[in-house]
């Protein structure tokens, strides 16, 4: 696909400027917007028309382009210094459990970009990678020891999604082996937040949970659909703390993949729990037994990025609930008063 639009600023051909890839998703553009703030030039390239991007931040050169082609990484990164590639054909349990081929072909994505990342000498590569490759046998129970790194081998990942993600990261180091490419993996342990997706499909667990009990406040029906049990746990992470993260892992020395997630474990019924505080009602829980849940237990163990980085995110669930829920409820009132109500389809 040739260069469909062009918006906003534009990227003079020098040496210091970043590209996000997939800067019209939800972390892609919030890291666009930090950057941008920041005096970095930032061009940010998505596959999605414009109009259907989460955010492009003031100054930021913006891109529709298709970067499973290879023609298209190569435009993407003209002139740029630093490429944050975060594109990806993902979403939450709902969408990687029903779409495996689709997740693995963000192959195309990872490779292309890798190549035309190579041959234009870029000088830092980051690639968002997931706490989706860790083996499923370490995540039977609730009850879990947090990963570490290491238990990402021998090799059991989340299917489809998992294993694409796998496979990139070593591709990544291979490419910083073989190449010379200056190549930085960040495993991502479920972000959420502001400005992020929330209905359609492919939002995940802390986003549908804040739309369902927001429904329950707008049509005073206190019910909710809920995926599983309830009694499976996870650790989220808010989205400034991923942006600092990956930031500091593109920055840094270390070529280790490393976990980028909060430490913070709950069960799905404890972030119900808070997300009702927050709302200030109850809601009946209508559990969903057959519903996508993932691994029964999963959260971050963070010995490494506090060794390397003297850092680890920090911002805490309720905290972050609070920001999240009430942007979602001021959406959702947004699309009630033009007129859309139809209750949104139900994924936790
Ligand atoms: P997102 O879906 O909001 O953003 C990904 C963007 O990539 C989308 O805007 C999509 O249109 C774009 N894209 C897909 N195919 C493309 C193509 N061929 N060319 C150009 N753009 C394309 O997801 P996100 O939550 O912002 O995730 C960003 C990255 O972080 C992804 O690689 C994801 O796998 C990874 N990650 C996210 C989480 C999380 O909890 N959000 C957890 C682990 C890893």
């Amino acid at each position: 696909m040739a260069i469909a639009h062009l918006h906003g600023g534009h990227v003079a051909d020098g040496r210091d400027a970043v590209l996000v890839a997939g800067g019209g998703g939800f972390i892609g553009g919030h890291l666009a917007r930090t950057l941008s703030e920041r005096g970095v030039q930032v061009r940010s390239v998505d596959i999605k028309p414009l109009d259907e991007w989460y955010q492009i931040p003031e100054g930021v050169e913006a891109r529709q382009l298709d970067l499973s082609a290879l023609a298209d990484c190569r435009e993407a990164v003209r002139g740029i210094d630093t490429v944050y590639n975060l594109a990806a054909d993902m979403g939450g349990m709902g969408f990687i459990e029903t779409h495996k081929a689709e997740c693995m072909l963000s192959v195309l994505i990872n490779t292309h970009m890798l190549m035309a990342a190579r041959d234009a000498s870029v000088g830092r590569f980051f690639f968002s990678s997931s706490a989706c490759v860790y083996a499923a046998d370490k995540q039977v129970d609730a009850d879990v020891t947090a990963l570490k790194e290491s238990d990402a081998y021998p090799a059991m990942p989340e299917d489809g999604y998992g294993w694409e993600k796998l496979f990139s990261e070593r591709m990544c180091r291979h490419f910083r082996e073989d190449f010379g490419l200056q190549t930085r993996v960040a495993r991502y342990h479920n972000v959420y937040g502001v400005e992020g997706t929330y209905d359609g499909g492919r939002e995940k667990a802390p986003a549908a949970l804040c739309r369902k009990i927001a429904q329950a406040v707008l049509t005073g029906r206190h019910e909710i659909e809920v995926w599983g049990d309830g009694g499976q746990t996870r650790s989220f992470m808010y989205i400034d703390d991923c942006i600092e993260g990956t930031l500091r892992v593109t920055t840094g020395d270390s070529v280790l993949p490393v976990n980028v997630g909060s430490s913070e474990l709950v069960s799905i019924n404890q972030m119900i729990d808070i997300i009702e505080k927050i709302a200030g009602i109850t809601v009946k829980r209508n559990y969903n037994l057959d519903a996508p849940k993932g691994v029964r237990g999963r959260n971050s163990d963070n010995t490494l990025i506090n060794e390397i980085y003297g850092w680890e995110p920090s911002i805490t669930l309720a905290d972050g609930l609070e920001r999240t829920y009430r942007w979602i409820f001021d959406q959702l009132v947004g699309s009630w008063s033009t007129g859309d109500r139809t209750p949104q389809p139900a994924a936790v």
